[in-house]
């Protein structure tokens, strides 16, 4: 699900690493193991692929603020995420001499098996009891979701976590979490990913799902 993490805090500035095709094919090359891409396979997508790609993220964040928000999800974004989940049944398990790895039918494209397999992937998540452990990291300038593995666990990370503290030192009282309700910066909550400026000045935000890194306890 580094999917989503794709939009992201770099040094303070909001970065998209699906702003071009060429950003997002080089994210598909870093991850083609993981996304079943066959070894050595050719990696093309296009701009109205891109756009559809940014949409499914910006559906699948919503699922994910739906869960921590214990809200309803846009009932849109919910259709996409589950109809396109269904096309990876197209994905076949075959065995060469190498090892087992996903085959795909010849006309799919590099895109099309990317959605598949993220929103796949968000089913699962979304379906299984991990999802009780989802949380939205709260500190300034971080816009991640992660899986809370240890109790007791705010941070998706021990750099935020010590930034938080930094800046609940600095303001006290200030409300640092920021989601649907009582968003301290109006406009960022519930913003659509295509619509961010990967450029916007440091703000608290609601959260994308990365890989969950050891974070710190509160
Ligand atoms: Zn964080």
């Amino acid at each position: 699900m580094e999917f989503v993490s794709s939009w992201h805090y770099v040094g303070g500035v909001l970065v998209d690493e699906f702003r071009t095709v060429d950003g997002l094919t080089s994210w598909i090359s870093i991850h083609q193991d993981r996304l079943g891409l066959a070894p050595g396979a050719a990696i093309c997508v296009h701009s109205p692929e891109l756009a559809q790609v940014i949409r499914v993220r910006e559906a699948i964040r919503d699922l994910l603020d739906a869960i921590v928000d214990s809200a309803q999800p846009r009932p849109a974004a919910l259709r996409l995420i589950s109809e396109e989940s269904r096309q990876a049944h197209m994905a076949s398990l075959i065995w060469p001499p190498s090892g087992p790895q996903l085959h795909w039918p010849s006309g799919i494209s590099t895109a099309e098996l990317l959605i598949a397999q993220v929103c796949a992937s968000a089913v699962r998540l979304l379906s299984s009891p991990r999802c009780k452990i989802l949380r939205r990291c709260p500190a300034p300038r971080c816009v991640l979701f992660f899986t809370a593995l240890r109790p007791g666990q705010t941070w998706c990370s021990q750099a935020c976590g010590n930034r938080a503290r930094v800046a609940r030192h600095a303001a006290p009282g200030k409300v640092l979490r920021a989601g649907r309700s009582g968003a301290p910066h109006p406009g960022v909550a519930g913003r659509r990913l295509a619509d961010a400026d990967p450029h916007l000045p440091p703000v608290d935000g609601v959260g994308l799902l990365r890989k969950t890194v050891p974070g710190d306890a509160d």
